[in-house]
């Protein structure tokens, strides 16, 4: 692991402003304490044991590993020292028991917007990210070149989630739109500016991990081909993948995915607006096999105009799965229909993946798909102790897309606890 920024000791440095420290007050909240229900904590009172959590019991889903079985998962300073059956409670401080639940690495959102603040589209990042299974996020292009530099210091360097950023081609970020305000960062072109994106970029290269475009019309009006090209001489320049939003664009998905390269992004995969991936005839297009056949991603970004049930059903029918599943979780889609990542998950899970299919798609995959920091996404021997605990609901729960379309699913992924390095968050607990 590089030296990121939440590697720090955890006390309140002095100097904090107090908006940051109350978002510190917040994170505290959501940290488990003993005595307070965080799903089976409990002492053991070996204090010389070797271990310091033995999370034992529960059905470990770890697609890096091809597991999927009853183990115990054994953590000793922040990172996973053993996964096994039957290991002795004895050797271990703290007993965290899973017993019935799924355990799962900590999730990673390739696409959320954590920017709470600037981007009027931001929310806070742990309330919605840390406390609900998910250690890792990559916020999607709500920082441009002009606003990383505050995005850096005021959310990246302070909040407990991991968060690593794809930089917005525009310099202003995702500054400007609202929903009353419907003037995207592209409108105008002098604000693609490659040059800054690049100096921003090799500022920050430890939490940088690519740049992001959105190309719909309302943001980058008919020039998307030329906003596009920008973002790619940034990206090649920095050598670096690209994100790119699609979704009622002036130009054809072919001219737009002849300009992806293996290692790139698309997001909004399974949109239900104009220039979507599917035919006329809902077959899939042929430039959208011919991506991924080149190594391009094919992530979800749920968000709150850009999943379609319809869409998805026809492509998980004819065997186009996407890489990765990510929420696109923000201000205006937190409240319904994403809410968060394993809502997301269970909508796929009612599409008939299976447990295993979408947590490698929000773990095993998605940390390979930009260059997180190695031991992210992962239960292996070694890795960073990030894990997730789950129940899966079972009963009728109403899934919502983002065309108001309803499906009923049967199987809901609810978190239960999460460890990032280690330490413990839940979400539910007695305040
Ligand atoms: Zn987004």
């Amino acid at each position: 692991m590089h030296d990121h920024p939440h590697a720090r000791p955890h006390a309140h440095p002095p100097h904090l402003h107090r908006r940051e420290f109350l978002k510190r007050v917040a994170v505290g909240s959501l940290l488990c304490a003993f005595g307070e229900g965080c799903g089976g904590l409990s002492r053991t009172g070996s204090a010389s044991a070797k271990y310091d959590l033995l999370v034992t019991g529960g059905r470990v889903v770890d697609p890096s590993q091809g597991l999927s079985a009853v183990r115990d998962v054994a953590i000793a300073a922040g990172k996973i020292a053993r996964v096994g059956e039957g290991l002795p409670r004895s050797e271990a401080r703290q007993i965290l028991d899973a017993a019935g639940r799924i355990v799962t690495p900590g999730l990673v959102d390739v696409h959320v917007h954590v920017y709470d603040g600037v981007a009027p589209l931001g929310i806070p990042a742990d309330p919605n990210h840390i406390a609900k299974g998910v250690t890792t996020v990559l916020d999607a292009g709500s920082a441009g070149a002009n606003t990383f530099p505050s995005f850096r210091r005021s959310v990246i360097n302070v909040v407990d989630t991991r968060v690593f950023a794809l930089l917005n081609i525009s310099v202003i970020g995702q500054a400007s739109m609202t929903p009353d305000t419907q003037h995207g960062e592209l409108l105008s072109l002098g604000y693609a500016n490659p040059k800054a994106a690049l100096r921003t970029i090799e500022e920050h290269r430890d939490v940088i991990l690519g740049v992001k475009i959105r190309l719909s019309r309302e943001i980058a009006g008919e020039h998307d081909l030329k906003a596009l090209a920008i973002a790619r001489e940034a990206s090649d320049a920095a050598k670096l993948p690209l994100m790119v939003h699609i979704g009622d664009t002036h130009s054809s998905l072919k001219d737009i995915f002849a300009i992806l390269k293996k290692g790139d992004v698309v997001t909004h995969t399974f949109h239900g607006r104009a220039g979507g991936i599917l035919d006329p005839n809902g077959r899939v297009l042929p430039e959208v096999r011919d991506a991924v056949g080149r190594g391009v991603n094919l992530d979800v970004g749920h968000g709150r105009g850009s999943f379609s049930f319809d869409v998805a059903e026809k492509a998980v029918r004819q065997d186009l799965l996407p890489g990765t599943i990510s929420s696109d979780v923000h201000r205006y889609n937190v409240d319904g229909p994403v809410f968060d990542l394993a809502t997301t998950l269970s909508k796929f899970l009612h599409l008939g993946l299976t447990l295993e299919q979408v947590i490698e798609r929000a773990a095993t995959n998605a940390a390979r798909a930009f260059g997180f920091p190695r031991g992210l996404g992962s239960l292996r021997e070694g890795s960073e102790a990030d894990v997730a605990v789950w129940s899966i609901a079972e009963g009728d729960f109403e899934f919502v897309d983002a065309l108001a379309q309803k499906r009923i699913g049967h199987r809901k992924l609810v978190p239960v606890a999460t460890l990032k390095s280690g330490r413990i968050y839940a979400k539910e607990q007695k305040r």
